[in-house]
């Protein structure tokens, strides 16, 4: 991109207000204002001359002050399940990967919130990478739209979920994820229902408190991995700043405000979490906190550090925790082929 086209501002930085003002500035009627929001959000446009309803003079002003810095999808990658794994291009130059998961019965957009990620969780391919910065709510929403649209190109069916868990955490990047979610079900984006959004952390109390103050309408999901203190502080180095005590506390008080259940992300581990102690302290866990749980498969990462448990290791939990009367999924994974599945994201290619 040409430095002068670097120097200008995003368009869609500005509020609809701001665009009025704008307007009034070079002598336009204030309502082309919510023509051009219209087309930045609704129809999500790319370049100014897609603006077919304002002048010419007007496209060319508004050219000369702004750019619209779209997400360009660089590289997409299908798998023999059915899952795309879209390389994403920011204006910059750094890469995302946002993933579309179809089903029989949804078509799930899974996001990235970071460049990278800086909490070094040991299990997960997007830890190598360290963290380069934070996503903005429009790069956010480009990933959305992108997969939109590759659902009714290659699907012909609508998007009907989105979930935050590509790469990086969310939470880490409060305010423009918020804002995303916003513009996403906003009837001035793409009117999505916030019951069809879960975003995925790692279990940043504080933050979490921050969520449920914020009244959010959308789901909460938590990679705990283990309800233990020494074995989830060995695979997942938050642990240690924020213990499983001080989480249940956020997560009490997240579903007093809500009155939400929150999703726990569970991966089984061959001897690092597959005993039955591990299984009876999630049950327990989960009777202090109102939850339910997703047994994920784990998606190896070349580092043969860890390793999926037996399928009967599987059973003993969703035994264990059927007899106290907590809802459990096994959750198979997709895309593995391409290195799209959980945890696999990380710019291989
Ligand atoms: N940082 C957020 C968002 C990422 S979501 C979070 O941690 O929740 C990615 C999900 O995939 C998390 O639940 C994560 O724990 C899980 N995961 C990471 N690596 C994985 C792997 N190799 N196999 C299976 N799941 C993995």
């Amino acid at each position: 991109m040409k430095q002068e086209e670097e120097n200008k501002k995003d368009i869609r930085q500005l509020t609809l207000a701001e665009i009025k003002d704008f307007f009034l500035s070079i002598g336009e009627k204030p309502f082309r204002a919510q023509q051009v929001y219209e087309w930045l959000w609704k129809k999500s446009a790319k370049d100014f001359d897609q603006m077919t309803n304002l002048s010419l003079r007007t496209r060319e002003l508004m050219k000369e002050k702004f750019a619209i810095n779209h997400i360009r999808v660089d590289d997409m990658q299908r798998s023999t399940d059915g899952t795309i794994k879209n390389a994403v291009k920011l204006h910059d130059g750094l890469v995302v990967e946002s993933v579309l998961i179809p089903t029989e019965k949804r078509i799930t957009a899974c996001i990235s919130s970071q460049v990278g990620c800086s909490l070094n969780c040991h299990f997960c391919a997007t830890a190598q990478l360290k963290r380069m910065r934070n996503l903005n709510a429009d790069e956010i929403y480009d990933q959305v739209v992108a997969i939109k649209e590759e659902g009714e190109l290659y699907f012909n069916r609508p998007l009907t979920n989105i979930v935050y868990m590509g790469m990086g955490e969310p939470l880490l990047n409060y305010k423009e994820v918020l804002k995303s979610i916003e513009k996403i079900t906003s009837p001035t984006g793409l009117g999505m229902s916030p019951k069809r959004i879960t975003v995925s952390t790692v279990g940043i109390p504080k933050m979490i408190r921050q969520l449920a103050d914020d009244e959010v309408k959308f789901n909460l999901a938590v990679s705990l991995h283990s309800a233990i203190d020494e074995t989830r502080s060995k695979v997942m180095p938050i642990n240690e700043k924020s213990d499983l005590k001080e989480l249940a506390d956020s997560l009490q008080y997240w579903h007093q405000k809500t009155q939400r259940k929150v999703t726990f992300e569970y991966v089984v581990w061959k001897d690092i979490n597959d005993d039955e102690q591990h299984a009876r302290a999630l049950a327990k866990y989960c009777g202090k906190v109102a939850s339910k749980v997703n047994l994920i498969e784990y998606n190896p990462i070349d580092d043969g550090l860890f390793q999926q448990a037996d399928p009967t290791s599987l059973d003993m939990y969703e035994r264990i925790l059927n007899e106290k009367g907590i809802i459990v999924n096994v959750r198979r994974s997709r895309g593995k082929d391409i290195d799209a599945a959980c945890g696999q994201l990380a710019n291989k290619s």
